[in-house]
């Protein structure tokens, strides 16, 4: 047992971490980056401690992955008993109870009570890539439509998706065909303002797939119903109801790629329960396993069962260790009503990040929805120019105060906040102290 408490006992990162970090250099890829380099070696609920005793609150979930808490009991007791019965045997050669159990349960949380079907993946962007698989071989069509500060992932097709070229694209070129981007309906930076965004984005979004792509040769548009990587860009009321009404008359597929926002991040199972629409197909995996590699499609049943007999799968998609955290996961979201905490946890650190926008200046905006919030960071309210610089000084300050923030935005100007929904208040509200520190650090 970890105690729910920030303890301070080196400077951060300390003298092992600093250690690790030179034989990782040595062995690891330059090319895997490393945000904040304390090395863990044990977490628990919104705590991480490292090798120097050092002991950070959480405000990053591994990037929305643990949220029932890191090493969560339930989802211990679960991978521990499935570890006995057997580790593995590949679904696709001789099937197990858990994959199907999984399954069962999408279908009954995801949004809409339209008959179902799913097939389970191993990470995000395999997700991302089946659901156009799928869309392209029941449609019989190649298109796809995007949208910009997309990201979707980082195997070929999914970078090709995705909008920003650094880190995530450059140099790793050629992509995939048939992608196309799409103008986002991004209320704070809409060029005329922020209440013609609806009616103008929508209208752009309409008139790019008609004269870009041609109706009827788009098999899917993909929509994150809040971007994650981008910025926590949160569309104007309506426009994904209209987005996907337009998909339906067009016999488009449209997918929703909550692998960032599912699973009582928003303070709804999936963020698309707030549109009152359902998607036909989505995406699902960080947030569904607590810590366990796990990803999901799940959709319309005639959607999903037009492919072939093998046609999806993969040697560990489904895993059943994996399945089995999944299905203790949910079951923590239930007991514990998760989707109440992160209500509970906008509630909370909404009008700390207000005194902070009111006291610095340099909060453009505050938003996002539950315990997926965000303040995207300005030099010039009024010209809103973004400020990378200033977001990495904080987000650093942050860090070294022993909580654990992340940036995000295709400017590098957001500053992100996904605590664990099981954070304890008063951790949480230390966390919101270390933030108003962070700032004034950073400012003066
Ligand atoms: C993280 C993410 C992905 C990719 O997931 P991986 O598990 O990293 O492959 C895809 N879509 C969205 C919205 C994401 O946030």
């Amino acid at each position: 047992m970890i105690e729910q408490q920030r303890v301070l006992a080196t400077s951060i990162p300390g003298p092992r971490s600093i250690e690790l970090q030179q034989r990782k250099m040595a062995a690891v890829s330059a090319g895997v980056g490393t945000g904040l380099p304390i090395y863990v070696t044990a977490g628990e609920g919104g705590i991480l401690r490292d090798v120097d005793d050092n002991q950070l609150i959480d405000f990053g979930s591994g990037i929305a992955v643990t949220n029932v808490g890191n090493r969560n009991p339930r989802v211990v007791e679960a991978v521990q008993r499935q570890m006995e019965d057997f580790t593995h045997t590949c679904f696709m050669v001789t099937p197990y109870e858990e994959y199907v159990e999984v399954c069962e349960l999408l279908a009954e949380l995801t949004p809409g009570d339209h008959d179902k079907r799913s097939a389970l993946l191993s990470s995000g962007a395999e997700a991302v890539e089946n659901a156009v698989k799928i869309a392209r071989h029941a449609t019989g069509r190649q298109a796809v439509a995007v949208f910009e500060h997309g990201y979707h992932g980082r195997t070929n097709l999914t970078m090709g998706m995705t909008a920003k070229n650094m880190p995530y694209k450059d140099g790793f070129g050629p992509f995939a065909p048939e992608v196309y981007r799409l103008p986002m309906a991004y209320p704070y930076r809409w060029p005329t303002g922020e209440k013609n965004c609806l009616d103008e984005a929508f209208e752009a979004f309409r008139s790019t797939v008609h004269a870009q792509i041609g109706e009827e040769r788009c098999a899917a548009v993909v929509l994150e119903p809040i971007q994650g990587e981008g910025g926590f860009i949160v569309p104007p009321e309506g426009y994904i109801a209209r987005v996907a009404e337009y998909c339906h008359d067009h016999g488009i597929v449209f997918i929703a790629d909550e692998v960032q926002s599912g699973f009582c991040r928003t303070g709804d199972w999936f963020a698309m329960d707030h549109e009152g629409v359902a998607p036909d197909l989505i995406t699902t995996a960080k947030g569904i396993a607590g810590g366990m590699p796990l990803a999901a499609v799940t959709g319309r049943a005639e959607i999903m069962d037009a492919v072939h007999p093998g046609g999806l799968g993969g040697t560990y998609g489904g895993n059943p260790v994996a399945c089995a955290a999944g299905i203790a996961s949910i079951e923590s979201m239930r007991e514990d009503d998760l989707n109440a905490r992160a209500r509970h946890i906008e509630e909370l650190l909404v009008p700390r990040l207000q005194t902070i926008a009111d006291r610095t200046g340099v909060v453009g905006e505050i938003r996002g929805r539950g315990a997926m919030l965000a303040v995207e960071l300005v030099s010039d309210l009024d010209l809103k120019t973004p400020a990378p610089e200033l977001t990495a000084a904080i987000n650093k300050a942050c860090h070294e105060r022993g909580l654990v923030t992340l940036t995000c935005g295709t400017y590098g100007n957001v500053f992100r906040f996904l605590p664990p929904l099981t954070i304890g208040d008063d951790l949480l509200m230390e966390g919101a102290d270390i933030l108003e520190e962070a700032f004034a650090a950073a400012l003066a």
